[in-house]
C-alpha cells in the first residue's frame, strides 16, 4: 500500500492510459515480422517513430519476449504497471501476459486502465494470456476479464505472432 500521494498519482495515471508514447520499433526480427503481417503491425496512427518520450504511457518493444510489445506507464521513474501484449489481426485474437504493478501502486485501477486502453485500440479482438498464472492471480484475471471476448482465458498463441 503506498502513500496518499502515491496513490492519488496512481489513480491520475490509470485516467491516462489512452495517453500512449510509442516506442520505435526496429529490431531484425520486428521488422521481418511486419513485412509478414502485410504491414499491419506498421500501421499504427502514429507510426513507429519515438513520438512523444514524455507521455504518462509507453509503447515498446518487448524486453522479455521478441516480436510483442510492452505497455507501461511510469510514475517519477518508477514503473507503475507493465504488460507484454501481441495481437494477430488476421485471427482477431489478442494476448497479455505478466502483468505487473508494484504493490505500493496496485488497486489504484492502472491494469484495468492499461488492458482496457489496449482493447479499445484493438477492437473486435478476443483476449487471451499465456497462461503464466499463479494461483493467486486467478481473482485478478477474472476481475479484468469479466465480460472482455476471451476472458482472458489461456491460449496457445496462433501461428501469426511470436510464441513470447
Ligand atoms: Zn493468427
Amino acid at each position: 500500500m503506498g502513500s496518499i500521494e502515491e496513490r492519488e498519482e496512481a489513480l491520475a495515471l490509470a485516467a491516462q492510459a489512452h495517453d500512449v508514447g510509442w516506442a520505435a520499433d526496429s529490431t531484425p526480427w520486428q521488422r521481418a515480422l511486419r513485412a509478414i503481417s502485410g504491414g499491419k503491425w506498421g500501421r499504427r496512427r502514429t507510426g513507429w517513430t519515438v513520438i512523444r518520450l514524455d507521455a504518462p504511457w509507453q509503447d515498446t518493444p518487448s524486453s522479455e519476449r521478441p516480436g510483442w510489445r510492452e505497455r507501461a506507464a511510469n510514475l517519477a521513474d518508477d514503473v507503475a504497471f507493465a504488460v507484454d501484449y501481441t495481437v494477430c489481426a488476421r485471427c482477431q485474437l489478442g494476448w497479455v501476459e505478466w502483468p505487473y504493478t508494484p504493490k505500493k501502486y496496485q488497486r489504484c485501477g492502472l491494469a484495468t486502465a492499461g488492458l482496457e486502453a489496449l482493447r479499445l485500440e484493438h477492437p473486435g479482438l478476443s483476449w487471451h494470456t499465456l497462461g503464466g498464472h499463479f494461483q493467486d492471480s486467478l481473482a485478478f484475471w477474472a476481475s479484468v476479464g469479466a465480460g472482455v471476448p476471451g476472458g482472458y482465458q489461456q491460449r496457445e498463441t496462433c501461428q501469426h505472432v511470436p510464441e513470447g
